[in-house]
């Protein structure tokens, strides 16, 4: 895996943190140290996993950690393992020093920043398959992305063992797998769902907006739109079949290259046929803008 390195600069790692009062840790041991002098205080601890490129959206992860843990511990670490194209990877964006800036203005405890050889020593053999829960929209779509994030969850989990864990319903199927992982494995911690902030005109935050230019971000509302329409057409008794026409008809008057638009229930994230004893649906939607990949989705209560 050497072409990973090319995105850690040692130097300007070292500069980052020179400039912050928060705890900053690139290595596993002086982490784990630390962590363990909070627990001996009876200390609950908090893990924020992030790939960096924060936003708001980030930091209400960090603020529900803060109102719930002690110890509130972030992670920052673009996981080459879990993109399925290096082009991603290599235009995935990294603000550091701003990253670590903004957590330390939030009052974030610690950050733990990782090289890619110290998350990976070896390159891990460890497979993942999470069945049905990955066998749709993203899973389908970025072949291998849940076993990446699988294996690096399940090290930061091992690294930190927090008592609380928050995960955004920006990524709900992560999510969902993600919570599977915490029962199959019995990592014993609580794991916590953060709704999705969004920009004031709907734009979901996400570290990706940042390639977008000005008229790009006009184009990607219409992620959130189809989301409102959807939300729309389901709650007055019309289809799912019926909404997935409706809603590829409006990406047409849009630089939106649509991948999927799926409703799946809550619980299973299978698709939904017949609504009437659906209960709680999620829409989700992906699509590229500008060659940039965007995801969203919108959690519908159905009561009929
Ligand atoms: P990322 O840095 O993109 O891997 O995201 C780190 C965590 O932040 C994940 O649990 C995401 O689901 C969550 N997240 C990303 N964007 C948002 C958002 N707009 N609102 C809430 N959580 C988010």
């Amino acid at each position: 895996m050497p072409f990973f390195h090319i995105f850690y600069d040692e130097k300007l790692t070292f500069a980052a943190i020179q400039n912050v009062l928060m705890e900053v840790f690139k290595e596993i041991f002086p982490l784990k140290s630390y962590l363990k002098e909070g627990r001996k205080s009876g200390m609950s601890i908090g893990l924020v996993p992030t790939m960096g490129a924060l936003h708001q959206g980030h930091l209400a992860l960090i603020d529900e950690s803060l109102k719930e843990a002690d110890l509130t511990v972030a992670t920052i670490f673009v996981n080459p393992t879990q993109f399925n194209n290096a082009d991603d990877l290599e235009k995935y964006p990294r603000t550091l020093e701003a990253d670590l800036k903004m957590l330390e203005q939030r009052g974030c405890h610690a950050v733990f920043v990782p090289s890619v050889e110290q998350m990976y020593p070896n390159l891990p053999e460890l497979q993942f398959n999470f069945g049905k829960l990955e066998s749709v929209m993203e899973g389908a779509f970025r072949p291998g992305h849940f076993n990446g994030v699988g294996v690096v969850v399940s090290k930061l989990f091992n690294i930190v063992q927090p008592d609380y864990a928050y995960f955004g319903q920006k990524d709900l199927q992560q999510y969902m797998i993600v919570n599977r992982l915490v029962d199959d494995l019995s990592f014993g911690l609580q794991l916590r769902r953060v709704p999705i902030y969004r920009e004031d005109d709907g734009l979901a935050m996400s570290s990706r907006n940042r390639r977008l230019s000005e008229d790009g971000k006009k184009q990607a509302l219409a992620l959130y739109k189809s989301l409102q329409l959807a939300e729309t057409m389901l709650k007055a008794g019309d289809s799912p079949a019926d909404v997935q026409v409706a809603v590829e008809k409006l990406f047409d008057s849009h630089e939106v290259k649509i991948e999927y638009i799926e409703i799946v229930g809550l619980d299973t994230l299978e698709p939904v046929k017949n609504i009437s004893d659906a209960g709680t649906v999620a829409v989700c939607v992906a699509g590229y803008v500008e060659d940039v990949r965007l995801i969203d989705n919108v959690i519908i209560k159905l009561d009929f």
